[in-house]
């Protein structure tokens, strides 16, 4: 370890370099602040699990043509052949409350949604490129591609493109962004208020930098096996990591440290169906989110026994698939299957289910699948043979929630088809965390606050290192909404500082 150098000065310190934090570094430069970033990864491994996303965002909108000023050349021409109902404020925050239970902050829904649609205008401008996922979000249905699920906006090359975008924003507007750069603690003044932040350099030295306000967006702690397994609960130790390797929540534990609010819950997280055979401790920068399985609505999911465990068809993927990555740990070997036949195969996603390598095997008969996967067989006919006969009469769309349901324990509530039609497909899956759900407590301007409800001076967060937006689930596309609407709002409020009241 090397000495501590001259510390770094700068208005805001921007602790983290994923979406979150881009947003705050634009937010508090736009306002007039000299900004550093630091970032913990070096530059060509950046971006946090912002980096690895699809790029999905949800946000309140009025329909097709109401997003039009901010879509890309390719995607306005094809609004002829779209058709994207409004999703409301009141639908958005309906949707937060319902896949919750009710646990999720009703002041923070409130902010997310209320300025989720301006926070994507604004993003527009500072240079992000938005699209339609046709390919994710929609099915061709009557000549036109309909939309489901209250999820269709995105970036141009997910979330590659999203950091690309962000990186030449910063570069733009002379943000400062120090690569290989962890933060290793917070500096304190005698009164408590945070003045600055210990770092230790690309070369190797500790240092300072110092700051009128700090924004940390450093993420969770979904990348730390030991705080998984400490929070969480036993077995978190063993799912796979989807996202950025080192997000290992010591900013979070700092934060808590010097003074900040728990909030939210800290003993669940957004989890999902990830390829059985992708790597542990990290996801895949080339792959990235293609790695995921997330077509389950459209056929069946087994264990190792061959039995279901879950409601495959319970609603849309996006209400449903954040919270079966725990369903599936819970599993025998902490693994399932997804299982489709010939007539479902073409409904799948391309860019998940024909993604290379993949851990999946096909095959003429249920009996040369199971066996070619490591399934029961005499479990997984069983089971099958169940299914296909309790199916009721009612046609198949996957656009709407078509109630063709199979009437077994458990049910399957919407898109049962017979797995009936060979060849049959299975893809091995196995638990992948995503982002834990605990976090900091920060008030309506990205302030922290301390167990007292007092804001933490000099303290700002935003993104995953957040709590209180969500619990046990999560609607598909609100991480990255959530950490740009705090983000912006942590960065112009620290570059521009409230007075301390009399
Ligand atoms: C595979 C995958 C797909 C996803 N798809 C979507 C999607 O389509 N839509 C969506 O809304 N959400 C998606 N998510 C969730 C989404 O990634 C998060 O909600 C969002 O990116 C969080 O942004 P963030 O800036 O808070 O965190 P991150 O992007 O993770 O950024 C945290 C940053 O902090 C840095 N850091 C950590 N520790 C330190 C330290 N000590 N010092 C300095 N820096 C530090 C990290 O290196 C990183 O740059 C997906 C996640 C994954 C993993």
């Amino acid at each position: 370890m090397g000495e501590t150098n001259a510390p770094e000065r700068a208005d805001v310190i921007v602790v983290g370099g994923g979406n979150a934090a881009f947003c705050a570094a634009h937010a508090a430069r736009e306002a007039g602040a000299d900004v550093l970033m630091l970032e913990k990864a070096p530059q060509d491994e950046a971006g946090g699990n912002s980096f690895y996303t699809a790029g999905a965002v949800r946000v309140a909108h009025g329909g097709a043509e109401a997003l039009a000023p901010i879509l890309d050349e390719a995607t306005r021409a094809r609004l002829p052949e779209t058709e994207l109902a409004p999703y409301s404020e009141a639908d958005f925050a309906a949707d937060l409350h319902r896949v919750t239970e009710g646990r999720c902050d009703p002041a923070m829904v409130e902010i997310v949604v209320g300025k989720s649609t301006e926070t994507a205008e604004w993003l527009h401008r500072v240079g992000i490129r938005w699209r339609l996922m046709y390919e994710r979000q929609a099915y061709e249905s009557g000549g036109k591609q309909v939309f489901w699920g209250g999820l269709a906006l995105g970036t141009v090359d997910g979330g590659k493109g999203l950091i690309a975008d962000h990186t030449a924003a910063a570069e733009r507007s002379g943000i400062r962004i120090r690569y290989e750069s962890p933060v290793t603690g917070l500096l304190q003044d005698e009164s408590g208020a945070i003045v600055g932040v210990r770092f230790r350099d690309a070369g190797g030295t500790e240092r300072e930098a110092r700051a009128g306000a700090m924004v940390i967006a450093a993420g969770g702690f979904e990348a730390d096996a030991d705080r998984r397994a400490k929070h969480l609960g036993a077995g978190w130790e063993r799912a796979l990591v989807r996202g950025n390797p080192v997000n290992t929540g010591e900013v979070l534990d700092m934060a808590i440290n010097a003074g900040a609010a728990r909030h939210g819950d800290w003993a669940s997280c957004h989890s999902t169906a990830w390829d059985a055979g992708a790597p542990p401790q990290g996801g895949n920068r080339e792959l990235t989110n293609q790695l995921t399985r997330q077509s389950y609505p459209i056929g069946i999911v087994v264990n190792r026994d061959g039995k279901r465990f879950l409601d495959e068809g319970a609603d849309f993927r996006n209400y449903t698939y954040a919270k079966y990555g725990a369903e599936i740990l819970k599993q025998p070997g902490g693994v399932a299957w997804q299982l489709f036949d010939a007539k479902t195969r073409p409904l799948l996603r391309t860019e998940e289910y024909d993604s290379h390598p993949i851990t999946y095997a096909e095959a003429n008969t249920l009996e040369e699948l199971a066996a070619a996967l490591g399934i029961d067989a005499a479990g997984l006919r069983a089971t099958v043979d169940e299914f296909n006969d309790s199916i009721v009469d009612a046609p198949f769309d996957p656009t709407i929630k078509d109630g063709r349901a199979a009437r077994v324990e458990p049910p399957k509530s919407n898109w049962s088809q017979a797995l009936d039609a060979p060849p049959f497909y299975g893809y091995a899956v196995t638990c992948g965390i995503t982002f834990t759900f605990g976090g900091v407590h920060v008030d309506d301007h990205g302030q922290v606050l301390t167990e007292s409800g007092s804001p933490l001076p000099g303290l700002y967060a935003a993104g995953e290192l957040v709590g209180g937006l969500f619990s046990g689930n999560y609607p598909g596309g609100s991480g990255l909404i959530a950490g740009a609407v705090y983000g912006r709002l942590a960065g112009t409020t620290a570059a521009t500082p409230t007075p301390p009241q009399p």
